[in-house]
């Protein structure tokens, strides 16, 4: 087996393990983002279907060069209004949308032939200047307003807690995001995704309800530095 069939085995025993029984379905989103297109090759080959890519220009050449692939492709970087026409025709998903302005973007751009683009609303539940997405309590306002636009399909809600590595306060961040959805699907709207959980702390977020886990460490090792030239996002 690989090392990256290996380390894909472990991570799925680890999710299994950290759900206890609970049979929900979980769709773990393999992060590429500074490997190279031969590493999701070799991931798709052990069974990997959904990738994570956070830079456009480096996701848009490696989409290009595995076309053909049956992929889902996942947009979890910070998404820049002039970049929102390329995120929306390359992908399947975007993760981080904290505004109503790249929503509309995005869903004008929304190829014709194409579903819906699926998009979680980011939250910034660590509260983090540095963080993207909205406040705790914003959250309904803008995935209503992502609901009721036509390229668009509103799946739920995306988050990342504090690096802190205090469990306890990383479980109140994970927590919040779940009552966040919930407080959404009272007021009506369908949502079925709790995209929260990395390589550091995936399992808490499977103790608080995550859907949708982002993984990139655990599966490919460390990230080298990225290269200069490719720029911001
Ligand atoms: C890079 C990244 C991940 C994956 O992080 P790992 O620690 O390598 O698992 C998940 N989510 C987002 C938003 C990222 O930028």
């Amino acid at each position: 087996m690989s090392p990256i069939a290996e380390n894909l085995q472990e991570v799925k025993r680890r999710i299994s393990e950290a759900l206890q029984g609970d049979r929900r379905a979980i769709t773990l989103v393999a992060v590429t983002k500074t490997h190279p297109a031969a590493m999701v090759r070799e991931a798709h080959a052990a069974g990997q279907r959904d990738f994570g890519e956070n830079y456009v220009q480096e996701a848009v050449a490696k989409i290009r060069d595995l076309a053909g692939l049956d992929a889902t492709w996942h947009f979890i970087g910070t998404l820049q209004g002039n970049k929102a026409r390329e995120v929306s025709e390359h992908f399947d998903w975007v993760h981080g949308v904290d505004r109503p302005r790249t929503a509309e973007l995005l869903s004008r751009h929304r190829p014709a032939g194409k579903a819906p683009l699926s998009v979680c609303v980011q939250v910034n539940v660590s509260e983090e200047a540095t963080k993207g997405g909205v406040k705790p309590g914003e959250a309904l306002a803008l995935a209503r307003h992502v609901a009721a636009l036509p390229g668009l399909a509103f799946r739920g809600l995306m988050g990342m807690a504090s690096p802190s590595g205090d469990e306890a306060a990383i479980r109140a961040e994970f927590a919040l995001l779940r009552r966040e959805l919930e407080a959404i699907r009272a007021a009506g709207l369908e949502a079925d995704t709790l995209s929260m959980g990395m390589t550091q702390d995936f399992e808490a977020a499977l103790a608080e309800g995550a859907t949708m886990l982002r993984i990139g460490t655990a599966i490919f090792g460390a990230r080298e530095p990225r290269p200069a030239r490719q720029g911001a996002a």
